[in-house]
Order: C-alpha cells, then structure tokens, then sequence
C-alpha cells in the first residue's frame, strides 16, 4: 500500500477556495428564493443548475470522466457550505452519494456512458431508490424484485420515500434478484441497476408524497418495468455490500450539511440574542439564552472534528465505518439542538416564515431519520464497534 498522502498546506488552501466560491455561488439564492421553492414546494431548479454548471456537483467524479476527481474531504465542505448558506443540499446531494457505488462497481462502459454526461450537467443520477414500506431500516427485506429475462430484467414491487426522481434521468434501483427465504445469507440475492427513466417500457408509476420537507418525495410502483441487463452494476446478487460500500461516504457527506445547518442556526441565534432587547439588555446577556447557544455550538464544532476525521481516513481508503457513523450521528444532534436554541432565541418569531428558522428547523430534523436513522447508527456502533482500541473488527470498505 502506498504511504497515504499528508494534507498540505496547499490543500487547506484549495479548501479554502472551494469554501469561498460555494459562498459566492450561493449568495444568488438568498433566503427570500429558498423561502419561495419551500412555500410554493418547487424544486429548487436554478440552484441545481448553478451548482452543476459550476462543477461541484461532480467533484467526485475522476477527471478522466470529466469531473473534478475531488475527494470527500472536498465534497464534504461543499455540502457544509451550501448548507451554511442557508441553502438546501437536500435537492441535489444525491448524485455525490450514489456515485461510490457506479465509481468502484460499475463497467467501463457504464462509466463511460453515464459519468461524462453527468459531469457536464447534462443528465441528472439524483434519484437512489432503497427503501420499501414492508422493510423500512432492515434493508435486506426489500421484497422488489427483478427477473432476468434474456438481455433484459423485469423488474416488479414498490418503493417509498424516493426523492427527486421527477427530477432525475437516472435511478439508483436496489432489487431482489433472489427472493428472500431462498438465500442463506440475507445479504446476497439483492442486485444493483442504473434505471433510465427517459424512456422507461413498463409501468413506472410515481407518486408524490406529502411531507414536512421539500424533498419531493414519493411512492415509486414499478410494473413489469425493463432494464436492459448491461445496466446491471456488478454482479448479480452482490448489489447489497457495493451499497454498504458508499455508506461511509453518504453518512460523512450528511454530517456535513448537518454541521453547515448547525453553523447557520449559532449565527442566526447569536444575531439575534444581540439585537434583540428587552428589560433593558439583549436577550443574549442572559445566561438562559447565551448558555444553551453555546453548548451547541460546542457540539458542532467536535462534531466537525470527528467528520474531519472520518474524511481523512476515507480519502487514506482507510476503515473509517466507525468514524463516519459517528460523524453522522453527533452532527445531525448537535445541528438539532443549535435548531432547537435557534428557534428559543427567536420567541415566537422563529415561527414565521421570513425569519427561515422554521424551513432550517424541519429541514434539519430530516438528517437524523434519513438516509439512515440515529437508532441504527446506534446499533452499528453498539454491535460493530465492540474494541474501542483497535477497532479490528470493522466490517465497512471504503469506495
Ligand atoms: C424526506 C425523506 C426523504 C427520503 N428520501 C429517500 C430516498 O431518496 N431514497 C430512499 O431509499 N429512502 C429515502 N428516505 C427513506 C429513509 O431512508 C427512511 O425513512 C429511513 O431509513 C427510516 O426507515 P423507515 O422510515 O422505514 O423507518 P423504520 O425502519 O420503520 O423505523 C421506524 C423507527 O424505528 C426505529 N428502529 C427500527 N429498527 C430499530 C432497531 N433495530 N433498533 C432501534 N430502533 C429501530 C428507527 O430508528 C425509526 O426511528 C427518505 C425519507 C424521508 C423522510
């Protein structure tokens, strides 16, 4: 193995760069546009497009497919800061966490087909189909099934809770090549397919959901749906441990839009326990605001450190399973409790829309039930991690 790379001085200035130009990119969608797509529940169009022709959203992608052959230290500061400016990574962070799985799993072929287009913004992979309503959080029940059937799979069964794939030329599809009850390893049996919803044969029925969060969110009924079977990524029946594979990237990428969230409530808060006074003092002077403002703030800032942690070793391809969940789960729980202070500070004005705490408050509270809950961050580390010390027994690869 070769030495890993140190970090650099350089490096911290490149990331430096990348902070200051998603800053400057997202300062053209102020709060007054995020309140509008919120209220109106539109996609957030021309930020994706912004943030694509700008290149970020292919900073994984290598450079020989045309993308930025960034690595997920860098992602993880672009999510953070769009985030941090009060934007939402929610409608486009998709693409960053399913490209592990077509990067280390798929062909040449399908990297040639796919990733090029997708880094010059020309196609959309924003849509990453897993859950189920009859398996929720035990993936390996997923009960959709695809059939081969010569060069092609039919592909039958629902799924719930699948963003953007309105928004979206391509799919990420989790599927049962091998029911269930027929394998012995519940692991195996699942299978892995890009879909290209352009021109779908069958019945791909979608269905929007109405939830707390502009997501848009919906039910997916796939009927005698056809893959062609060169979009099979792998092999047949090995799809479940390529999408373990990518976890560690999604659950470092989600710590960070939780951390940029976290940052954006302190200084909301802190702005306004300033300015607002009342018995003749800012609202800040007292202990009883001041106080839980920052013990958040202190738990962001660790949070932040164990994410940079998780980053450094997954860009050393090394184990990094614990560090990643751990990432996750104290970020989005301290973003939730700068949330929480955030909308004690603003009294019954956090509670109107012009003030955006509400829109960050929900939008927020989503990182720590999705894409995987905190429970089952818990039970990782509780089953996973039993030595603290060496951590020898860490199942999870890097991509
Ligand atoms: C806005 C939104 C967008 C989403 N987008 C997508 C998407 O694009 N693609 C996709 O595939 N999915 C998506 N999801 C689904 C999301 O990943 C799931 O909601 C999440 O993984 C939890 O699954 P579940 O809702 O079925 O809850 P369940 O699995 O039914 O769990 C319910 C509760 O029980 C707890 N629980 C379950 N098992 C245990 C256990 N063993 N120990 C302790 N507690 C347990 C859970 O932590 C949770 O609190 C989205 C969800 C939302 C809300």
């Amino acid at each position: 193995m070769p030495e890993p790379e140190l970090q650099t001085e350089t490096t911290a200035q490149d990331q430096q760069a990348i902070r200051q130009s998603v800053r400057e990119l997202c300062r053209d969608f102020p709060d007054t546009y995020w309140r509008k797509v919120d209220k109106a529940e539109e996609y957030p169009e021309a930020f994706v497009n912004a943030v694509t022709k700008s290149g970020y959203l292919a900073a994984l992608i290598p450079e020989e497919y045309g993308g930025a052959g960034m690595g997920i230290t860098e992602a993880s500061i672009i999510l953070e800061e769009i985030n941090g400016a009060g934007a939402s990574s929610g409608a486009c962070h998709a693409q960053m966490y399913t490209m592990g799985t077509l990067l280390r799993h798929g062909n040449e072929e399908q990297k040639r087909r796919y990733l090029p287009q997708i880094a010059r913004g020309e196609l959309r992979l924003q849509a990453f189909a897993v859950t189920e309503p009859n398996s929720g959080s035990e993936a390996t029940r997923i009960q959709t099934r695809a059939v081969r059937k010569g060069d092609r799979y039919i592909v039958n069964g629902q799924k719930i809770f699948i963003s953007r794939v309105k928004q979206s030329d391509l799919m990420l599809l989790l599927a049962r090549t091998t029911p269930y009850d027929d394998v012995k390893d519940k692991t195996q049996g699942i299978s892995v397919f890009i879909v290209d919803m352009r021109n779908v044969r069958g019945k791909l029925d979608v269905q929007p959901l109405d939830m707390m969060v502009n997501h848009h969110t919906n039910s997916v009924f796939f009927e005698d749906v056809e893959v062609p079977a060169e979009n099979l990524i792998g092999e047949e029946g090995r799809g479940f441990s390529y999408i373990i594979d990518g976890w560690n990237a999604e659950r470092i990428l989600i710590a960070s839009e939780a951390i940029g969230d976290g940052r954006w409530f302190i200084n909301r808060a802190v702005a306004y326990a300033r300015d607002r006074v009342l018995f003749g003092k800012p609202i800040g002077a007292n202990q009883g605001i001041q106080f839980p403002i920052a013990q958040a703030y202190a738990r962001i800032e660790a949070a932040d450190l164990m994410r940079f942690q998780a980053a450094a070793k997954f860009d050393r391809r090394e184990k990094c399973g614990a560090e990643a969940n751990m990432a996750k789960l104290l970020a989005s729980e301290a973003a939730w409790e700068a949330a929480n202070i955030c909308l004690t500070t603003h009294g019954g004005y956090g509670f109107a829309r012009e003030y955006d705490v509400e829109r960050k408050f929900r939008e927020t509270r989503l990182l720590t039930i999705a894409p995987v809950s905190n429970n089952l961050i818990l039970a990782f580390l509780g089953n996973k991690v039993r030595d603290c010390r060496s951590r020898t027994d860490l199942k999870p690869k890097n991509w």
